[in-house]
């Protein structure tokens, strides 16, 4: 005898046992009007005025739809290209849409330049606030995002450049198209600063810059060497510690040259990272790649360490904002279960 189905009603035999004592997913809330401690954080320390916003990017960064760009962006592993089929070197890093995204609201949402768009009391507390809710839908894209962000003390200190780059930098924008920095009005920027003979010490760096002409702040610099962990090698512009004759010194190191062709940065290959896989991080060389003198000759780490202060700020905002997110995890896990 065979078994009759009725497609159009759940079929009996495949119900092997019903699924109870499960949690929800935690999708679907606000995580800011839902974080007490983050509230009264913001209000304690003088960024009250901007709880409208918190909210707003809590509800967002809180919606099914943002977290499973998170998901999708961890999932879809950057994919770097060394050549184009036609074998033009293109040192190019292609991203799940969903990367793309997450990068659209952090950056349109201000994460990257409120604090220097609009200085007041409260806007470095206000501004860390909403990238703890970004940051614990995904990680991985809070890379560039910060690195924008920390870029411009460091950009500031050469006021040639500062003129040219900042105001882009601080656009509320995202324009991941892969196009010379002068064809766009939304930047992001990177940092080169590790090689492989050392990390926390940079001034073992061996990377050289040469003058192409005049020498100091702000003028042009061919460099040679390596760099062993270049996260979002996609970013527009990277700041760069190389030596010159007179120490170790800071250069802003664009993907492009000013008459459009390809700076020479090239990409050897991607790390095959534990975590963190959303951001693609790089191991590239600069081979006489161009770029400008930021800060004094010789006074490279004090250039970039305002940069890299602000990005360890930033470590220490993303290392909580997971942290609270497996605490809310835990806490709607354990809620849901008998
Ligand atoms: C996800 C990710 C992204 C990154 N992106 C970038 C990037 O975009 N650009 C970039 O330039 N770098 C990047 N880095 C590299 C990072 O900056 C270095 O890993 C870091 O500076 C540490 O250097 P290291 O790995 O060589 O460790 P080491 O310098 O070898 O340090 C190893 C250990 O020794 C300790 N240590 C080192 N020196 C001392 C000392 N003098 N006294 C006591 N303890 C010491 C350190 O604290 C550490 O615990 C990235 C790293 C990661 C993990």
């Amino acid at each position: 005898m065979t078994a009759k189905h009725d497609n159009l009603k759940p079929d009996p035999l495949a119900q092997t046992h019903e699924v109870f004592n499960q949690a929800r997913a935690l999708e679907d809330y606000n995580a800011y009007d839902n974080d007490t401690a983050l509230r009264e954080a913001v209000r304690r320390h003088g960024a009250g005025w901007a709880e409208d916003r918190l909210s707003a990017h809590g509800a967002k960064t809180g919606s099914a739809e943002v977290i499973e760009w998170g998901f999708l962006a961890n999932e879809h592993k950057p994919q770097f290209f060394s050549h184009d089929r036609q074998g033009y070197r293109v040192d190019f890093v292609k991203y799940h849409e969903a990367y793309h995204r997450l990068m659209t609201l952090g950056l349109e949402s201000g994460i990257h330049s409120a604090p220097w768009a609009d200085p007041k009391p409260g806007a470095h507390v206000a501004r860390a606030a909403q990238s703890y809710l970004q940051g614990q839908v995904e990680a991985g894209h809070g890379c560039p995002l910060t690195m924008t962000f920390a870029s411009v003390p460091s950009i500031k200190l050469t006021s040639s450049l500062a003129k040219e780059w900042l105001p882009k930098i601080l656009n509320n924008a995202y324009d991941p198209r892969n196009v010379p920095h002068m064809e766009k009005q939304a930047l992001t920027i990177g940092m080169g600063m590790t090689e492989k003979q050392g990390g926390s010490d940079v001034r073992a760096n061996t990377t050289r810059a040469y003058p192409v002409a005049a020498e100091g702040p702000g003028e042009a610099y061919e460099l040679v060497g390596h760099k062993w962990f270049t996260s979002a090698p996609m970013c527009d512009a990277f700041l760069v510690l190389a030596q010159t004759d007179n120490g170790l010194s800071c250069f802003l190191v664009p993907r492009w040259r000013p008459d459009g062709s390809k700076n020479p940065i090239q990409v050897q290959r991607l790390k095959n990272k534990m975590g963190n896989v959303s951001n693609a991080s790089s191991e590239i060389e600069l081979r006489g790649a161009l770029g400008w003198m930021i800060g004094e000759e010789g006074r490279g780490v004090p250039a970039i360490i305002e940069m890299v202060a602000m990005t360890r700020f930033d470590c220490m905002v993303g290392s909580t904002s997971g942290q609270r997110q497996a605490v809310a995890q835990a806490v709607n896990h354990a809620m849901g279960r008998a």
